[in-house]
């Protein structure tokens, strides 16, 4: 896929998670870096479990909150550093896109089990987080395991082709 059809794959895969959570009168908002239902509520400078965005706020149509104070002088550097919405959505996409051909399947469309996915892989983080004392050093097993579960939820949202 070249860029254009990343993007377009993002749009598509976004709408579709919004219309399912709308129509259920679900309470989680997709998540503005990668599209997947990831957050709790919106420009809370939560990050992302999938893609690692640290939502600002900012959006297709929405600038970032930080931006909004430079407006008025202020000027702080934001979460996510120089890297752009549009590239992290590249990013994630290719990376997505990289595990599809791995494993010869395509991203989950099937809503209600991406967020019973998301919400597993959410647990077991929030499981690891609970274990460590913030005296661990970066080569420690325990960062390689919340590091793997990243990596196990993208390979987990890869579902069998259709
Ligand atoms: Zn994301």
């Amino acid at each position: 896929m070249n860029d254009a059809d990343i993007l377009t794959a993002f749009h598509d895969r976004r709408a579709h998670y919004e219309t399912y959570l709308q129509a259920n009168g679900i309470a989680v908002q997709t998540c503005p870096g990668c599209g997947f239902p990831t957050l709790a509520e919106r420009g809370a400078f939560e990050i992302c479990i999938i893609c690692s965005w640290e939502d600002d706020g900012q959006d297709d149509h929405a600038k970032s909150m930080l931006a909004q104070l430079e407006i008025t002088g202020v000027r702080i550097s934001g979460p996510n550093g120089s890297l752009t919405l549009q590239e992290n959505r590249l990013n994630i996409g290719r990376l997505l896109e990289s595990y599809a051909d791995l494993m010869d399947g395509e991203t989950d469309y099937d809503v209600a089990r991406v967020l019973r996915t998301i919400a597993f892989y959410h647990e077991r983080r929030t499981d690891i987080e609970s274990r460590m004392t913030g005296e661990e050093h970066i080569q420690d097993h325990i960062w390689m395991e919340w590091k793997e579960v990243k990596k196990d939820l993208l390979m987990a949202l890869v579902v069998p082709k259709e």
